[in-house]
């Protein structure tokens, strides 16, 4: 019974590869720098898996920046625009790399990035390769080769890590009409069989090819072309030991397909879908094979002890069909999405000890693994083996604990009546009752929350958390930031006013630490896209709101002014989506136990005289399952969520939400049963296209579309939001137009903030005149 890992953080512990990233795209240290903080990287982590007893260790789940992006450089496919970069000299393979990944703009030279887009249903992100109709593929870059002779010369053999052939192909976009990305396999895969091929002659033995999009909804082509790519590879490369590696959810009608390739090894992610376990194991064309099975018991995506009484029951079923010698052990999908080594969380004021010895990152996870070999292959009795007794007391004391468990919250959510989910009168009511009390002129002039986050306010938080400022200097020095900038609003003549958020670090971080049931992490970076890590809030309790968390500085800002002022709030899909959550119970219930505290803040805003508040929800959409059956059910609880937050109101509190991202078409409907009374939304960058699903909708409530890109500090004319507000009113009432950049602000400075908000009440004032 091999153990093995998918693939290991490479971000570094201390975010070592973020820093010399950083610094080597800002010129202050050079090539050779950086590599040597790779390769140090990656000796470290191949030493750590090797020292935990891992039998099989993967090279080349190093990246630079993204495994997708490697992917697509391994293979050549190298978008036209940046072929002037490409000089054969060997170190432009690096600058070419990260132009790519990031655009480079440079004297006379101004290349665009290859998009991103979220990996599956996580918060990483990959670079989206880009086809052509007439696309060809060579093998343009060494690095599986390189990192495999690496890890050679340290001594350890390792097992190279590839993103699979066909994922590869549709994890892509085509760049041009009238092909499919899948038509290209036949082209790509003799670059895949010379790596392959390669790496054989230098004495990798086995290979694991990552093809998550198994675990996708598939056409009959995109399925077909599984096997002609494995029989191809199987035939020309029949070195090799082949693991196919599926993760993020279970092979369900592909499962025949994916059993029938020719591989050594099927990997299976049983935290995700441990049902598919007892499906494949009564699935003959399988069992009646020589073909190993790896189970994918140890959670790759969460921060939580393994129950090891559970994954030996899932052990002990595989190995009593196929021998133990046909089951391989490993984590659910690669390390990647798991923060990396719980030992350095060493503040205990931070992380208790009791909450901590609940918890497993990825370093502890390997030995997970190396555990559940032990134990499966035990020879005595497992009630004498201490590292299941210790494990198994960590578990009880996860259960029992007074910390998790709180009746009342509990209690509260089994009693939510149904007409908590719903608003007093329908919206067509709501709307003349809101529009008598608020008196707002036709396409009022609003903003999405925060204001520029300066560096002095950062400082200031940063100094109140270090105890350099009390909490009345600290909270004194605040309010000023709010009065300045109600002054500043009320001067340029905005409409709806906001407070600006100058308290928060992060929306959710934010209301993470005023709620009971999260803790924080002082090291548990997870890698977000390229250097960008974020630190996850961990759910591990009933949540509840032991006092108000925004009031204070709504009503504060509400004080300084005749104009309504919008309370400002995260929604319990977003914080649900952006956290490390617990898996002792559905993330539904999680989502409502949140949604609770957020409705209790909404009240009590209410109750202080906001008469407008705005519940973000830009994480709704991420939480998609990836399968299309499973959608309905998501969207319906993700929507009972947001509904419990706000529909606690009169029908004279205006209820806004905000949304930024680009499709909205699928969910259309839900998005609707939100019955928000007004929704903002990302649209500038698709010059209002989006708006078309609205539209087609007939979308019935009040909505802002962004009138302008905040991404950038380019200053847009009157004129274009003027265009842009015409395009709008078009499909959308007047009655029902609202006037809004595409999202919050704090990422711009003040001086553009002020010249764009100028122009933008120019263009809705523009419109009251003509209409
Ligand atoms: N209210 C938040 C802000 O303005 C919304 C951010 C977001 O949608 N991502 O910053
Ligand atoms: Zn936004």
């Amino acid at each position: 019974m091999l153990t093995h890992n998918l693939g290991y953080p490479r971000i570094g512990s201390q975010r070592e590869l973020k820093k010399a990233c950083e610094q080597y795209w800002a010129g202050t240290i050079d090539r050779e720098a950086l590599l040597r903080t790779a390769r140090q990287l990656r000796h470290r982590h191949w030493e750590l898996q090797r020292a935990a007893g891992l039998d099989l260790i993967p090279a080349n789940d190093f990246s630079l920046y993204d495994q997708v992006l490697d992917t697509a450089l391994l293979v050549g496919a190298i978008p036209a625009r940046y072929h002037a970069l490409i000089d054969g000299k060997s170190n432009a393979e690096l600058d070419l790399y990260f132009a790519m990944a990031r655009g480079i703009q440079r004297e006379g030279v101004d290349i665009k990035a290859l998009e991103m887009t979220k990996w599956f249903d996580t918060n990483y992100h990959y670079l989206v390769p880009e086809f052509t109709k007439d696309q060809t593929f060579y093998r343009y870059s060494d690095k599986p080769v390189r990192e495999f002779e690496d890890a050679r010369q340290l001594g350890i053999p390792t097992k190279p890590v590839l993103l699979g052939p066909v994922s590869f192909l549709l994890l892509g976009k085509e760049k041009e009409a009238g092909f499919h990305r899948i038509e290209l396999l036949d082209k790509l895969l003799p670059v895949y069989v010379e790596v392959l091929c390669e790496l054989a002659q230098r004495g990798a033995e086995w290979v694991q090819l990552d093809e998550p999009c198994l675990v996708l909804d598939l056409t009959a082509d995109e399925q077909k072309a599984f096997g002609r790519a494995y029989e191809r590879l199987a035939q020309e490369v029949p070195r090799l030991r082949i693991i196919l590696a599926t993760y993020f959810g279970s092979l369900g009608d592909n499962l025949p397909v994916a059993t029938a390739l020719p591989v050594e090894v099927l990997h299976l992610d049983l935290v995700r879908a441990p049902a598919q376990l007892p499906q494949l194991l009564a699935h003959e064309a399988f069992t009646n094979s020589y073909k190993v099975l790896s189970l994918g018991v140890v959670d790759g995506r969460n921060i939580w002890k393994n129950d090891y009484a559970a994954s030996l029951k899932l052990i002990d079923e595989a190995v009593a069909k196929l021998g133990p010698d046909r089951v391989m052990l490993a984590p659910s999908c690669s390390l990647l999405h798991c923060p990396n080594d719980l030992d350095l969380e060493r503040d205990e004021a931070v992380l208790t000890p009791e909450i901590k010895n609940w918890m497993a990152f990825a370093k502890q996870k390997l030995h997970e693994i190396v555990d559940l070999r032990e134990l499966a292959i035990a020879e005595k009795p497992l009630d004498e083996c201490p590292v299941l007794v210790q494990n198994q007391a960590a578990l009880e004391s996860r259960q029992q604990s007074a910390l998790i468990h709180k009746a009342h919250v509990k209690d509260r959510l089994r009693e939510v009546p149904a007409v908590d989910l719903r608003r007093q009168s329908t919206f067509p009511i709501r709307q003349l009752i809101q529009g008598k009390k608020l008196q707002l002129p036709l396409f009022p002039t609003t903003t999405i929350g925060s204001f520029p986050q300066t560096a002095e306010v950062r400082q200031l938080r940063a100094r109140f958390k270090k105890g350099e400022l009390t909490t009345q200097e600290y909270e004194a020095r605040i309010e000023q930031e709010v009065f300045d900038s109600i002054r500043w609003q009320a001067d340029l003549g905005i409409d709806v006013l906001v407070h600006g958020e100058f308290e928060r670090n992060d929306m959710v971080e934010y209301f993470g630490e005023r709620l009971s049931g999260f803790v924080f992490t002082q090291n548990g970076w997870v890698q977000s896209y390229g250097s960008r890590c974020v630190k996850p809030p961990i759910i591990y309790g009933d949540v509840e709101r032991p006092a108000p968390m925004t009031v204070r500085w709504s009503a504060f800002a509400q004080a300084q002014t005749d104009k309504p002022l919008k309370g400002m709030l995260t929604g319990p899909v977003t914080i649900l989506q952006w956290s490390f959550v617990r898996n002792d119970q559905p993330r539904q219930a999680t989502a409502f136990q949140i949604a609770l505290a957020i409705r209790d803040e909404v009240l009590d805003l209410e109750q202080a005289g906001i008469r407008l508040i705005q519940v973000d929800e830009p994480a709704l959409r991420e939480g998609l399952p990836l399968r299309r059956a499973d959608r309905p059910r998501y969207l319906q609880w993700a929507v009972d969520a947001f509904r419990l937050s706000t529909s606690g109101v009169q029908d004279s509190t205006q209820i806004h939400t905000h949304m930024c991202y680009a499709e909205f078409n699928d969910i259309i409907d839900s998005i609707t049963a939100l019955d928000a009374d007004v929704i903002t939304i990302e649209t500038s960058r698709s010059q209002m296209e989006l708006l078309e699903a609205f539209a087609n909708y007939q979308y019935p409530n009040e909505i802002g579309p962004g009138v302008y890109d905040i991404h950038s500090p380019r200053v847009p004319g009157a004129e274009e939001m003027v265009q842009l507000l015409e395009k709008a009113l078009a499909v959308i009432p007047a009655r029902n137009l609202w006037v809004n950049p595409d999202c919050g602000l704090k990422t711009r400075g003040w001086p553009e903030t002020e010249a764009a908000l100028r122009n933008m009440i120019a263009a809705s004032r523009y419109l009251r005149e003509k209409v």
